[in-house]
């Protein structure tokens, strides 16, 4: 049998289209399916966090992301009164992310519609073929491939491609089908979140902001438009699947809030819970999940993006790689070792917010003691690099206290005579990058043999210590020559050939 596709993504949201434009970029033959008819138009996500942004950065997609901020920022300044969006905070405990070890690496307010927007336009710049009213309903893998049984508006299809993705979020057909383990534990509250539209009068009533009340948690935001959210602490909610009402929404944030508020308008919204699951593995042979479908966990702190992305920026140069014959051994599975860890972390942290925000007095006196604890710096600057993933750090057999962690989106000077660049315009699409900062011709003449896969920039950057580095194309640093140090050529090649391969002679 021979296949379609080098790579089929099952799922059209963020982390498919994101993960489909990685592989496009590095000249992978790929297919979306996506089951839904027209893009979801219900804000889920009201900001992305740095990792994520910095990987849609790295699709070459920057100027979109600012004007996208720009344009939200507008609308919250119309609403508010303020512009900013969404504030970093911790089961409802409010954080300074002025304290984050690198607060440049900031939260981004770019809504998950106009994220997807700007995902799905670029996927089609680059060719990438999406089709919508196509839902993944069959799969079986062999040693060549896999069968992907598909049902659209013109009937049953059966496609062949040499590897699945599974980026079908939360309830994904994909993970269920190949028989991932799904572990974790199961939801114990009913969270409520919608798009609304109130009258003024409501408006008035309602007070904005997060609140713990003897209820539960009610909050009411306002960006881009109102929004309001309520947390119950009563279990899971009876039909999980089940939409929001307006009814339902209404009697919630009356009951939590006290307040007797007319919702005017739902005009978009989800009902969610607790529950914390993420699949033992995330490859089972030819079959990957990546994003919701890998991990599930209450919405809280708004890191879905952050860590789905930054999935997605793992995985798409080292599956390209694969396909096209280079990668090295266990290059693949080293995606599982990397991320899973990542989303074990994600999951206990939002466990960690429930048992925050809980209405019953034990959890009231940990939550003012957890408050009084965020007023020291480290405990602050610890939690928001974690929720913002700055303290991700993979294991690249190199002690430096840079190797292993993502690079930040530096400003290059004089990488390229008159023109402003950062790094992430230098990275991606596949290939991996030398960053010279000291003018070693020894290091640039290293990687010579490796520069199908590996590009080269000398330039000036704020990295303090350091003569060069070597980075992958998710941004992961994986190669660090400090100031001064004499150049080990074994140390280099070793890098390379660990994430590169062989490299080419003559
Ligand atoms: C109320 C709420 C608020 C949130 N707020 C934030 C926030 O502020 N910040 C943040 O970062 N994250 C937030 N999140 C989380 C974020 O929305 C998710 O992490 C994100 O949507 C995950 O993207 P995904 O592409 O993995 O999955 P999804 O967005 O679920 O996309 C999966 C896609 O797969 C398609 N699909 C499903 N099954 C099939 C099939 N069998 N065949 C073909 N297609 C299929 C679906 O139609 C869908 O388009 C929030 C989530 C919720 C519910």
């Amino acid at each position: 049998m021979t296949n379609d596709f080098d790579v089929v993504v099952a799922g059209g949201g963020p982390v498919g289209l994101m993960l489909a434009c990685e592989l496009r970029a590095a000249g992978v033959a790929v297919l979306v399916l996506e089951r839904r008819a027209r893009p979801e138009r219900a804000v889920k996500a009201g900001s992305m966090g740095p990792l994520a942004a910095e990987a849609v950065r790295g699709l070459g997609l920057g100027a979109e992301l600012r004007a996208a901020e720009e344009a939200a920022n507008e609308r919250d300044l119309r609403l508010t009164g303020k512009p900013g969006g969404p504030r970093e905070h911790f089961g409802g405990i409010f954080l300074d992310p002025s304290l984050a070890s690198d607060p440049d690496r900031r939260r981004v307010r770019v809504d998950q519609p106009a994220l997807e927007d700007i995902l799905a336009r670029h996927a089609r710049s680059l060719g990438v073929d999406v089709r919508r009213e196509h839902e993944v309903t069959g799969l079986s893998q062999d040693g060549d491939g896999v069968s992907v049984d598909v049902a659209t508006p013109a009937g049953a299809l059966r496609l062949r491609c040499a590897y699945l993705a599974g980026c079908d979020g939360g309830r994904s057909t994909v993970r269920e089908l190949a028989g991932f383990g799904f572990a974790g534990t199961p939801g114990s509250l009913t969270g409520r979140d919608g798009v609304v539209r109130l009258s003024e009068e409501a408006r008035r009533a309602l007070p904005r902001g997060f609140h713990h009340t003897e209820r539960g948690v009610f909050v009411f935001a306002g960006f881009g438009a109102d929004r309001v959210a309520s947390v119950e602490f009563d279990g899971p909610p009876a039909d999980p699947a089940a939409p929001l009402t307006l009814a339902d929404l209404e009697a919630s944030v009356r009951r939590v809030s006290g307040v007797e508020v007319v919702i005017d308008e739902l005009l978009s919204g989800f009902v969610y819970t607790d529950e914390a699951r993420q699949a033992t593995t995330y490859r089972r042979g030819r079959v990957l999940l990546a994003g919701d479908a890998a991990h599930v966990y209450a919405p809280f702190g708004g890191q879905g993006l952050n860590v789905g992305l930054a999935d997605a920026a793992n995985l798409g140069w080292k599956l390209a790689a694969q396909v096209h014959g280079w990668a090295p051994a266990g290059l693949l599975d080293t995606y599982t070792a990397e991320r899973h860890p990542v989303a074990a972390g994600l999951l206990d942290n939002t466990r960690a917010q429930a048992a925050l925000m809980r209405p019953d007095p034990q959890s009231r006196a940990l939550r003012e003691l957890f408050a009084e604890f965020t007023g020291l710096e480290p405990v602050t600057r610890r939690i928001v690099d974690m929720k913002t993933g700055q303290s991700v750090r993979y294991a690249v057999g190199d002690d430096h206290p840079l190797a292993g962690t993502l690079c930040p989106d530096l400003p290059l000077d004089g990488a390229v005579a008159g023109a402003a660049t950062t790094l992430r315009d230098r990275l991606g699409r596949g290939r991996g990058l030398l960053l010279d900062l000291a003018g070693r011709a020894e290091v640039r003449a290293g990687i010579a043999p490796w520069s199908a896969r590996v590009g080269t920039v000398t330039a000036r950057a704020k990295v303090d210590g350091v003569d060069a580095m070597l980075l992958r194309p998710d941004g992961c640093v994986a190669w660090v020559l400090p100031q001064g140090a004499a150049y080990r050529a074994e140390a280099l090649t070793g890098a390379l050939r660990t994430w590169f391969g062989e490299g080419e002679t003559g």
